[in-house]
């Protein structure tokens, strides 16, 4: 593998850091700026970092030219992650699943009529999105879900219930994916929609995760009506679309930027707590230090992977099981430089950083469960990376 730049890619890094230093807010980055704390706040911040993005013309990195996106290449969208991070932008800055995963399945799947009315909305963060997939009864095994909408006309009717669906109180719009025939073999009666989310018949009750933030909710639909003309692909072929939306979500091609950048700071951490000469806690930084950089490696190595063969293949669970585990790791390094004072959360005055690694460690238990839980990512590797046989 090949690390250095061409001349092309060392401009692009330079204006993306150019751009960034140049248009994050005053204050950002340090200790006083005082970061947003509900969903709401954080909601309300992203829509209009959004925005500034999409002026900028970094709104939609990946999505093609034709479509309002810069066409980055993959080398690109991983080196403006890196530089994300290196400038100190936090990872709050998160606009629910739009950018990232409605976008590239609408392109993929949608009609002109759906790009023409939905793309802009997301790109410039007027219109929210939530992914609404998992079911009391079908999480890993999606293709169990049992929402169920009946085609009355040209309209959908939906009932049923969905569960973790982050975003829902905040968002415009949901991809749902409902059984349209309960006859057929599991995989083929399913369709995949686009709901408004403030149509009559959609409850939706918040859920508290430990962390004490309701990111979380119960969307429950009763006889929600949805015209035929938010269908996406064909009546009874949601499976192939909504395998395209997870696909997007297990690609992300650059988790070690986040995870390197929370690694300066649990250094930082060590060094302010006089911990760096102990050398029991050496060997704990370097082990994570060195995962990280492994981590990094693994990204180069997708990346290289997907320029060559043009799309995310099955090694994408190897990037997703490493950060994921690597994440929750270093996480509890962090709460463990603590000692006694790991014990106060935010909210206590005494809280090292504000309490942000309590936030954090809590927070990091879930990396290994969204986008695929580890076990089904290991079942992915031996199946399909490694070519073990199922039994
Ligand atoms: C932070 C967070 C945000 C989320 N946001 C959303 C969202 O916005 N929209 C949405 O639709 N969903 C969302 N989810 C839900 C997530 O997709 C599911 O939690 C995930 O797919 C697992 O499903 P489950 O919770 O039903 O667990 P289950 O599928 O019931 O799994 C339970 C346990 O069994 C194991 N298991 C299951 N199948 C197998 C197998 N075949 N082989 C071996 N072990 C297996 C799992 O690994 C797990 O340990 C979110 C989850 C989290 C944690």
């Amino acid at each position: 593998m090949d690390f250095r730049l061409s001349a092309e890619e060392a401009r692009f890094q330079h204006e993306v850091h150019d751009w960034l230093v140049a248009n994050l807010p005053a204050g950002w980055g340090t200790p006083a700026y005082r970061m947003a704390e509900g969903p709401e706040e954080k909601i309300r911040f992203a829509r209009w970092w959004q925005r500034r993005l999409y002026e900028g013309g970094w709104a939609g990195l990946s999505w093609p030219k034709e479509y309002g996106g810069r066409g980055a290449t993959p080398l690109e969208q991983l080196l403006f992650a890196e530089e994300y991070v290196r400038v100190g932008a936090p990872a709050m800055i998160d606009i629910g699943v739009g950018p990232a995963l409605v976008g590239p399945t609408l392109i993929h799947h949608g009609t002109e009529r759906q790009k023409e009315r939905f793309l802009r909305g997301i790109l410039t963060g007027e219109e929210v999105w939530c992914q609404g997939f998992s079911e009391p009864n079908a999480g890993s095994d999606l293709a169990a879900c049992r929402t169920r909408a009946d085609l009355r006309g040209d309209v959908f009717h939906v009932t049923g219930q969905k569960i973790w669906t982050s975003y829902a109180r905040l968002a415009d719009w949901c991809i749902l994916v409902v059984r349209t025939d309960s006859q057929a073999p599991k995989h083929h009666g399913l369709t995949f929609l686009l709901v408004d989310m403030k149509s009559p018949g959609i409850t939706i009750r918040a859920l508290v995760e430990m962390t004490g933030v309701a990111w979380f909710n119960e969307v429950f639909f009763d006889d929600v009506q949805v015209p035929r003309a938010n269908m996406i692909g064909e009546l009874n072929q949601g499976w192939t679309i909504a395998i395209t939306t997870l696909a997007h979500e297990r690609s992300g091609s650059a988790p070690h930027a986040r995870l390197q950048g929370e690694m300066r700071d649990v250094l930082a951490l060590a060094r302010r707590l006089l911990l760096t000469t102990d050398r029991r806690w050496r060997q704990r930084l370097a082990q994570s230090f060195v995962e990280t950089e492994i981590l990094r490696l693994l990204a180069y190595k997708q990346v290289s992977d997907i320029m060559r063969t043009g799309q995310p293949g099955p090694e994408g669970s190897c990037l997703k099981l490493v950060w994921s585990e690597t994440d929750q790791r270093m996480k509890e390094v962090a709460i463990e430089l603590e000692g006694p004072y790991a014990a106060l959360a935010r909210g206590s005055s005494r809280a090292i950083d504000a309490g942000c690694w309590q936030h954090e460690y809590l927070w990091s238990r879930a990396a290994t469960i969204y986008a695929g839980t580890s076990e089904v990512q290991r079942n992915i590797i031996a199946q399909r990376v490694l070519g073990l046989p199922r039994e």
